[in-house]
């Protein structure tokens, strides 16, 4: 089998969702400058839209001479651009099912490639093989990997883009609770240049959702980058009563040694990471210098499922769970692959994922706090058929 061609279809449709969206911002690392603390939320729609919302979405497609072609999607504008670009000259003619060859062509191509936006459009394409890779030998992915080590991925309820107003969170936390997950996690709105008050509504938010869920069910607060090291040691000992999982991303994901010493300083609660780091050498970085307490690089970002296997294998050397950021369809299928120890848990975030769902056959959906696994050959990854009737060629 050989590759013939990349190309990409652009697939829209309306998402009839009439529960809440956007109705809250995320504390972000530009915040410390006040004109720009105020921004209004724009995720995953912007917050003045109303339902039913016109979305779009790139998706990629691997063409083979064999008449089967590798699916993964959605793709950025950008990664449309790198895989076309950089990426596609590297893969024209090469075997499909080589995937450690090509993996290590793209890396070695894309010298200035090894973070950020190139490494997502490799993890793309390496996504893409994998899913052709299944439809070839006609089984899911993570049977391919060494799965499935278990019948469903028991998930956590991500609660981005949901108001944090401590009774309205308090309310969804306990919804989440009675849908069946036993975690969830929610996104603070202050740092450390909203000074005291500032700690008083981030510790309201936490008392808000452990009072909501009861003692039994996990909490964990998620700082996007946005705070510094006396300010997380401070949140700590103030939310010591309240029994925080973690605290993610407290500080700039480049800032490792100030990680370390978090991880060092602070007690009873965890410090989590890395869905920022990319490949096995970055990810190895945060795990030596014993950065973190959960591993949190994502499948489509990382490197690929490829990579991520490799990424696996060191978290655990290091008895450090990975437990992916979102990841959707990868995440699945990469948790799915991997024993209970390594990687216990999926992430869910609810309003993204319904988005995405929008514009498939068959969504990944979360049921009882858990994600069933796709049974279909490859990622499962199916556009809904009258969305796929609809679909354009881009050219990029
Ligand atoms: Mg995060």
């Amino acid at each position: 089998m050989k590759i013939t061609g990349l190309r990409f279809r652009r697939y829209s449709g309306e998402w009839d969702y009439d529960g809440p969206l956007a109705e809250g911002r995320v504390l972000r690392p530009e915040d410390i400058y006040p004109d720009l603390a105020a921004a209004p939320p724009a995720w995953p729609v912007r917050h003045d839209e109303r339902p039913p919302y016109q979305i779009a979405a790139l998706y990629l497609y691997i063409d083979t001479d064999e008449g089967l072609s590798g699916l993964f999607g959605p793709v950025s504008a950008e990664e449309a651009r790198l895989i076309s670009g950089t990426l596609a000259p590297v893969l024209l003619g090469e075997n499909p099912h080589a995937v450690e060859r090509l993996w290590d062509r793209m890396y070695r191509t894309a010298i200035h490639g090894r973070k950020g936006q190139t490494m997502m459009a490799i993890s793309k394409v390496d996504l893409a093989l994998w899913d052709l890779k299944g439809k070839a030998l006609g089984a899911p992915v993570y049977a391919l990997l060494g799965g499935p080590t278990r019948p469903a991925n028991r998930a956590y309820a991500s609660m981005l883009g949901y108001a944090i107003e401590p009774e309205q969170a308090a309310q969804r936390a306990a919804e989440m609770v009675a849908q069946g997950y036993a975690a969830t996690k929610w996104f603070v709105r202050k740092g450390p240049a909203d000074g005291e008050a500032g700690l008083r509504e981030n510790l309201a938010l936490i008392a808000a959702v452990r009072g909501a869920v009861g003692a039994d069910v996990e909490i964990m607060f998620d700082a996007w980058s946005s705070w510094n090291v006396p300010y997380t040691q401070r949140m700590a000992e103030l939310a010591a009563p309240y029994r925080v999982g973690w605290f993610e991303e407290p500080v700039l994901a480049d800032r490792i040694g100030e990680y370390a010493e978090l991880r060092r300083t602070v007690r009873g609660v965890a410090i989590a990471g890395g869905e920022h780091e990319y490949t096995r050498w970055g990810i190895h970085g945060l795990l030596a210098a014993g950065a973190v307490d959960v591993m949190q690089a994502d499948p489509t970002w990382a490197g690929g499922l490829t990579e991520m296997k490799k990424i696996a294998a060191l978290c655990s050397t290091y008895g450090v769970p990975l437990i992916p950021h979102h990841g959707s369809f990868a995440s699945t299928h990469l948790i799915a692959s991997e024993d209970m120890t390594t990687c216990p848990l999926q992430e869910w975030l609810l309003q993204a994922g319904a988005r995405e769902n929008a514009l498939l056959k068959y969504p990944l959906e979360a049921a009882d706090g858990a994600i069933a696994l796709p049974d279909r050959p490859g990622l499962g990854i199916e556009i809904a058929d009258e969305i796929a009737a609809r679909g354009e060629d881009v050219v990029v």
